[in-house]
């Protein structure tokens, strides 16, 4: 029985509703008149139902897709601006009791490296990170009581939080662990994390059971209700996202978007984030072993029919995309971009990318200036802005700012501040000369003309030298 309000898994992702809701899409897919309504809706910037949402994604009129196209468009522009987000994920251990059958971290994996970061290495790393202009990061770990305790997550962010390099530092971690307890969660939020990420990676029960054979991960349940216990655990902001290509991309969607709304009903806010990982390539991992891999166009149609459907909620692309996709993406609703990205544990303080303890190739292996140059290149702002929970905006207060647009008041003075820093401290001349150049058109767009004086000010003090300003 579907109930968005359960705390049950299986009744607030219930497999019923989800086959009729994949049905009602079919039968409404070239239904013109019902997808109209569902676009005015969309077009009121309050969100989608999983149920309307799902109807869009199967929409198969051309006019009607190029509607919502360049709806998706627009509402990126209206809510996010030009600013793209950027941060790196950080390896800290390939430990993993868990027997995920896509992951190249499977227990059962006897030929690749285990490795897991001490302190000083963890120390490495950021400082690599640092020196590159990064300022947000996610951190990754496999599921291993014994090597991969709590006590040591909590360790690593402590240092990571504790490493000033120059002027460098790390001003946000998220944190992409396993499902744990309301404990362990309170722990995290207590260590000042950022945003909890946890990828359900699919929403389909049966087929969730066959891609994690083994180890804690199997508990179908004790996985799709870890979010619940992140927010009775006193952590506002929690990311979700499915690896496609696992199943069938509309019954992730639909799932998704469940998952979303059960959020919303029971703790009154969404999610913060979703990502939108596709499955690549690994050690012992070959995507055309599994048969639902989904082109760039649908892909692309996913984002857009994600952003319409849940306007308020920011969304990631990792480099497991290449560039192409990834600049597509960015106009239909991505807000937040890796860059730099190594997927290995201990990669950024290595002279070479390694790739022996890869969890997944990337696509994209340009440098965070190369990255940050061909952002600007294309007309965004690269932002390093990592103020809101610093600032106390998170859960629904965060939302509340959103919905009411107040947020852009923040947002923009925030990028140009922080991708001033970046100029400053870390950019090669042409980015440099580029970025300047941006900042000074930009200045001129921020509507408020106390908040246009204010990051004026503090612009101008960055160049002289002080940092860390935020609004
Ligand atoms: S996906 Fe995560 S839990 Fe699964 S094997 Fe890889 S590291 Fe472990
Ligand atoms: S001001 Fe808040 S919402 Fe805007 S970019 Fe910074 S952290 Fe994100």
């Amino acid at each position: 029985m579907y109930d968005a309000k359960s705390s049950k898994a299986g009744e607030f992702i219930c497999h019923d509703e989800i086959l009729d809701t994949l049905r009602y899409a079919d039968e409404n897919r070239a239904n013109a008149r019902l997808i109209d309504s569902i676009l005015a809706k969309a077009r009121e910037r309050h969100g989608l139902t999983h149920r309307e949402a799902s109807v869009l994604l199967a929409c198969n009129l051309p006019e009607k897709n190029q509607e919502l196209f360049a709806l998706a468009r627009q509402m990126k522009l209206d809510f996010y601006g030009k600013r793209i987000v950027l941060f790196a994920p950080l390896y800290l251990s390939n430990y993993c009791v868990n027997g995920c059958v896509y992951c190249p971290y499977h227990q059962q994996n006897r030929h690749i490296p285990r490795k897991k970061l001490t302190q000083e290495e963890i120390a490495r790393e950021v400082i690599a990170l640092q020196d590159m202009g990064h300022k947000r990061l996610a951190l990754e770990a496999g599921e291993h009581p014994s090597q991969n305790p709590i006590e040591y997550i909590l360790e690593s962010i402590g240092t990571i939080y504790g490493i000033q390099h120059k002027n460098g530092a790390i001003r946000r971690v998220n944190v992409n662990i396993a499902a744990t307890t309301v404990e362990h969660y309170r722990m995290l939020r207590d260590a000042g994390i950022g945003t909890y990420i946890l990828f359900q990676e699919t929403y389909h029960q049966e087929s969730y059971a066959l891609l994690h054979p083994t180890g804690p991960k199997h508990d179908y349940a004790w996985h799709t209700e870890a979010m619940d216990r992140a927010m009775l655990g006193g952590i506002d902001d929690v990311g979700l996202g499915v690896l496609f290509g696992l199943e069938r991309y509309r019954y992730e969607f639909a799932g998704l978007l469940m998952h979303a709304e059960h959020l919303e009903a029971v703790f009154g806010v969404g999610p913060h984030t979703i990502s939108v990982p596709r499955i690549k390539a690994a050690d012992g991992v070959d995507p055309s072993n599994f048969s639902n891999g989904i082109s760039d166009d649908t892909f692309l149609k996913l984002i857009a029919c994600i952003r319409l459907a849940v306007p308020y909620t920011g969304m990631i692309i990792s480099t497991r995309e290449s560039q192409s996709v990834r600049e597509k993406s960015l106009e239909l609703g991505i807000s937040q971009l890796s860059g730099a990205s190594r997927t290995s544990v201990g990669g950024y303080a290595a002279a070479e990318r390694p790739t022996d303890t890869q969890q997944f190739d990337v696509s994209d292996n340009r440098t965070l200036d190369e990255v940050v140059r061909w952002l600007m290149e294309l007309g965004y702002i690269p932002s390093f802005c990592t103020a809101c929970y610093r600032e106390g905006r998170t859960g629904d207060r965060f939302m509340q700012l959103c919905k009411t647009g107040q947020i852009q008041n923040c947002c923009q003075p925030n990028a140009l501040m922080t991708l001033q820093e970046f100029l400053m401290d870390y950019a090669a001349a042409p980015t440099r000369e580029l970025g300047e150049a941006l900042i000074l058109s930009e200045l001129e767009q921020i509507p408020n003309s106390k908040m246009r004086e204010l990051a004026s000010r503090h612009l101008e003090q960055i160049r002289a030298g002080e940092r860390d300003f935020r609004v």
